[in-house]
């Protein structure tokens, strides 16, 4: 087999890779709810098994939003080889988000125009799952014979923590040595671009705490009859609110990473105060009642740095809170962690790594920018439950355009990365051309 053949096959299956994308966004795996995981699943099964793939479905019972009408359907799909040798492994994620507002396109109708595809999912992430899988067949069709396993995952829920997905898989050793050697991430990192791992992140829950009262009688402060009167959470909250912008904001501005993060804002670290709720229930479109809010809730998600540990990002916030029970009367809080991942970088000079380099060195005639992602995605539980290290995100899709309105993918991306993904993986699995 040559190399041009390979790539001139791959090119051949332009309109093949665009049906495949077209048909994987007209399931719409919205997450949450997690809507559609089995039908997805069971779509590329039947595809992969045709070619001789043994298949299976692990439905990850237990985990978050496991349930009879949303069932967490995780695919793992694999293809021995003809002598012992090492796996590649290419894992994607099968949910989208919410379409959300703002399109002009129909998000779960996958039009084709201008050389893109336009829907939910296109760019984050079926796209680059299309065009793994056409990498793999494409491989099969030149006839290759060749050691060891190729495998392909489509997982679940990494939208939401990756819990009932690769975590789960991971548990159960499908993310380990000896089972694979090397992992692929066809997540939208641009065409050009390797990613090497992504920042840490932490989220939790603030809760202040007031004391419900006649809306007209809210006497926060006064020592004297707070206890039997109103204490206003909301001014609680707006308290730790204006803490957070005069001492946090300012320190993380000043944490660099030498982590090479993309976009250039994100080598920083960074908070986003994501939710704030208190009183009266937003849901409830009546006339409101007066009442002092005994109770104010808000979601902080904190991404965080190599260079920093979880231990810190946490003390930093905990020590605020702390200080506000010190000066601020009335204060009291709760504060609870909802998620929380630790950054990883694979090494530069992986074997996946320079796999990937070479072969976008001879399809784009380029040398790829090693990038770190802003935001988590799926490599953190290979790295931490796995404890497989080979591992990286490269795929077609272009990252500014993922979770947006009118999100696409580009065509011709699609057909180059497929292009990458098969040189590098005859690569990884020694076979030079
Ligand atoms: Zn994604």
């Amino acid at each position: 087999m040559s190399r041009e053949k390979l790539l001139e096959r791959i090119e051949g299956k332009r309109e093949e890779l665009t049906d495949l994308t077209c048909e994987l966004v007209r399931i719409p795996t919205v997450n949450p709810p997690g809507d559609a995981y089995t039908d997805c699943a069971r779509f590329l099964g039947t595809r992969l098994e045709k070619r001789g793939f043994e298949v299976g479905y692990h439905r990850a019972e237990g985990t978050p939003g496991d349930n009879d009408r949303y069932p967490r359907t995780n695919l793992v799909a694999r293809l021995e080889g003809q002598a012992s040798g090492p796996c590649v492994h290419f894992n994607g994620h099968l949910d989208v988000v919410m379409a959300g507002k703002g399109w002009t396109e129909d998000p779960f109708g996958a039009v084709v125009k201008e050389g893109r595809i336009y829907g939910r999912g296109t760019c984050d992430m079926k796209g680059g799952i299309a065009a793994a899988i056409i990498a793999m067949e494409s491989l099969l069709e030149e006839g290759i014979s060749f050691p060891g396993a190729l495998e392909f995952s489509g997982t679940v829920d990494e939208e939401t923590g990756g819990y009932g997905g690769v975590a789960y898989l991971a548990h159960q050793g499908f993310f380990s040595k000896p089972r694979v050697d090397h992992v692929i991430i066809p997540e939208p990192l641009n065409v050009d671009r390797i990613c090497l791992g992504h920042r840490g992140a932490w989220w939790s829950q603030v809760e202040t705490h007031g004391r419900i009262a006649h809306g007209s009688m809210p006497f926060l402060g006064d020592c004297a009859i707070r206890h039997i009167l109103g204490d206003c959470a909301i001014r609680h909250m707006g308290a730790f609110t204006q803490l957070l912008e005069k001492r946090l904001y300012p320190e993380l501005d000043k944490k660099q990473t030498k982590m090479p993060v993309v976009p250039e804002g994100a080598k920083r670290s960074t908070l986003n105060l994501q939710a704030v709720h208190g009183g009266e229930e937003e849901s409830y479109d009546g006339m409101p009642s007066p009442c002092v809010p005994d109770s104010c809730r808000m979601v902080l998600d904190r991404r965080f740095l190599i260079e920093e540990s979880l231990e810190e990002v946490k003390a930093e916030v905990h020590e605020l809170l702390e200080e506000l029970v010190r000066t601020r009367p009335g204060f009291r809080y709760s504060i609870s962690d909802i998620m929380e991942f630790h950054p990883t970088m694979t090494e530069s000079d992986a074997p996946v790594v320079k796999a990937v380099e070479d072969a976008i060195g001879s399809v784009l005639n380029t040398v790829p920018e090693k990038i770190i992602s802003p935001g988590t995605y799926d490599q953190k539980h290979i790295a931490r439950i796995g404890h497989l290290h080979d591992c990286i995100a490269y795929g077609p899709g272009i990252l500014d355009l993922a979770h947006q309105p009118d999100e696409y993918v580009v065509i011709d991306d699609m057909v180059k990365s497929s292009q990458v993904m098969a040189l590098a993986t005859l690569k990884l699995l020694g076979l030079e051309v």
